[in-house]
Formats: structure tokens, sequence, C-alpha cells
């Protein structure tokens, strides 16, 4: 068992897929903001578990602009890429108590299953009982988690109550990949206790995996967390600004600058005095007068409405 948990402690979990861009920044600023009043600690854990997806330099871009913006951490900065060894743990527990099952299921095959609520294939549950005869002398093999029928209710901080059938809104799904790797589903859960996470503070494109991870936390028996997703900030046209949009790496922009920007947006209101001063006083200021309250002014963001996990 893990050391007893402290009061708050927060973290920011970028993936190397790129620079830190302003979405990301938003995650930090208010990840940050929110441990820090509360007198928490805030961790930095790069989430690299998808390593095909992760590029050269990305970390280092990406630690380098949390220095800039003033951002100081505590703890070691931990990465998803050395910790395979408790992801195995966690997934072999599962598999003791035969909550996940062994899917030879191909992509293609997956094709005509129906997109559910939560912007997945829903995985008609082909393997569930064993690999069918035509299917069992295939090698590759996923690791899929057999979900409960009941319903996941919790309640996130700023988006409210949440709800979500996890069998017919997502069905069973992928914890280790047919290539071995873990799905960051398993691995955020797992790395989350681990540290020792009280809060999660993130975007709400994220907000359709919590039922997912929830449901790992709660078949591996371990404490819970608290919730709270941001609103998403979206692109003048209404698309979603990530990574992989168009949205500019905010590396360039005059840090000072941008942290007032995301305050505003966070609806923080920053004084005007503020305009001269340096990343950290910025950051200090936000951490005093820290409202999340005042994102109850900011749109929600029902569950149905978002689209695939991108992490
Ligand atoms: N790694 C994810 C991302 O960069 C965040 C995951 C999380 O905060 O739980 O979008």
């Amino acid at each position: 068992m893990n050391a007893p948990r402290p009061a708050y402690r927060g973290r920011f979990a970028p993936s190397p897929t790129g620079p830190l861009h302003f979405g990301s920044l938003i995650a930090a600023v208010a990840s940050y903001c929110d441990a820090r009043a509360a007198g928490g600690e805030w961790h930095v854990r790069i989430e690299d578990i998808d390593l095909p997806r992760a590029r050269p330099g990305a970390e280092r871009a990406i630690m380098s602009a949390l220095e800039r913006y003033g951002f100081a951490w505590d703890g070691p900065v931990v990465r998803q890429s050395e910790r395979t060894a408790m992801y195995e743990d966690a997934l072999d527990a599962l598999r003791d108590r035969d909550d996940v099952y062994a899917c030879a299921c191909t992509r293609r095959e997956l094709e005509a299953a129906p997109i559910g609520a939560g912007g997945e294939r829903v995985y008609p549950g082909t393997c569930r009982d064993g690999v069918p005869a035509n299917r069992s002398g295939r090698a590759a093999r996923a690791w899929r988690l057999r979900v409960g029928a009941s319903r996941m209710a919790w309640r996130d901080r700023l988006q409210g109550p949440q709800a979500q059938d996890l069998a017919r809104d997502v069905g069973d799904f992928v914890v280790q990949r047919a290539d071995g790797l873990f799905a960051y589903q398993l691995a955020v859960v797992v790395d989350d206790d681990a540290q020792g996470i009280t809060d999660v503070v993130r975007g709400a494109d994220l907000l359709a995996a919590t039922g997912w991870q929830l449901e790992i936390r709660r078949l591996l028996g371990l404490a819970p967390v608290r919730h709270a997703h941001l609103p998403l900030v979206v692109e003048a046209d209404g698309s979603k600004l990530s990574k992989s949009a168009s949205a500019a790496a905010v590396a360039g922009l005059p840090p000072a600058q941008v942290l007032l920007q995301t305050l505003n947006l966070l609806q923080q209101q920053p004084p005007a005095e503020l305009a001269q001063a340096s990343t950290r006083q910025i950051l200090d200021w936000a951490t005093l007068h820290w409202q999340p309250a005042r994102f109850t002014g900011l749109p929600k963001v029902p569950i149905a409405q978002q689209q695939g996990l991108e992490v």
C-alpha cells in the first residue's frame, strides 16, 4: 500500500507529442493554482506511454516552457515510459480476478461496431467468453477490461454531476494494445495512485475518459480522486484547440502576456497592475486570488459532445 495521501496533491501530465500549446498551458496554470491555493503539491508527469506518438525533443520543449512560465514543481519529473513494470502489475491483478480478457479482433473487424456516446466504437463482446475458434490462431492479443453493467456516477468540481453507462456507451475497452503498449486509461490511473494524486485538474476533452478511469480504479480497489475538468478553449472557427490542431505553440510569445491572457480566459480577472509583472509574480497573484467558482460562468461540456480521447 502507498503512504497516506496528503490533503491535496495535484499534477500536470502533458503528452510529449509536440511543444506546450495554449490548451495545455491552461491546464498547467489551473492545476498549479488549484494545488498551490490549497497548500498542496504539484507534480509533473510526462505521459509518453504512446512512444510511437512521442516526438523527439517535445519533452525538453515542454519542460523549458514550464520553466519560462515560472512554474515550480515538486519531486522528480516522472515518465510513463519508465513505469512499465507498474502497469504490468496492475494488468496482472486485473487478470487474476478475470476482469480482463484477451481479444483477437482486428481494427478492421470492429469497424462495423457503433460509435458510443464516449466517441469510441463500442466493443461488441466478440472475445468476451474466449477467442472464437476462427480467430484462435492469431498471435496478437489486446487485453480488454470487462466493464460492469452499472452506471458510473460522479461529481466533477466544475462540470457538475456526471453519469456514464459504460456497457452501453463504451463497451469493454482496451487496457493493453495488441502491440504490447499499455493504454493511457490504465497508465493514468496507476500513475495517479502511485503518486498519491488527490486532485485531477485537466481539460474537458478527458471528461468522457473519466468514467473508464473510475472503473479501473474501482476494480483495482484504489483510493478515490477529485476531478475538475476545465472548459475547452476553442479556436475562432469553433474547432478544438489541441496539440494536433493548428494552434500555434505558445513558445515565442511573451510568457507574462500569455499567462495574463490565460487567467482572463479562466475568469480570474488579473488587475492591470500585473501588466509589468514577472511570470512568477503573476502565478503568485493567481494562486493567492484563485477562485475556481468563477469557472461556473464558463460553458459546461456534456460528455456526449466529447469526440475522441486524444491524449
Ligand atoms: N496526457 C494528457 C494530455 O496531454 C493528459 C492526461 C491527464 O491529465 O489525465 O492531454
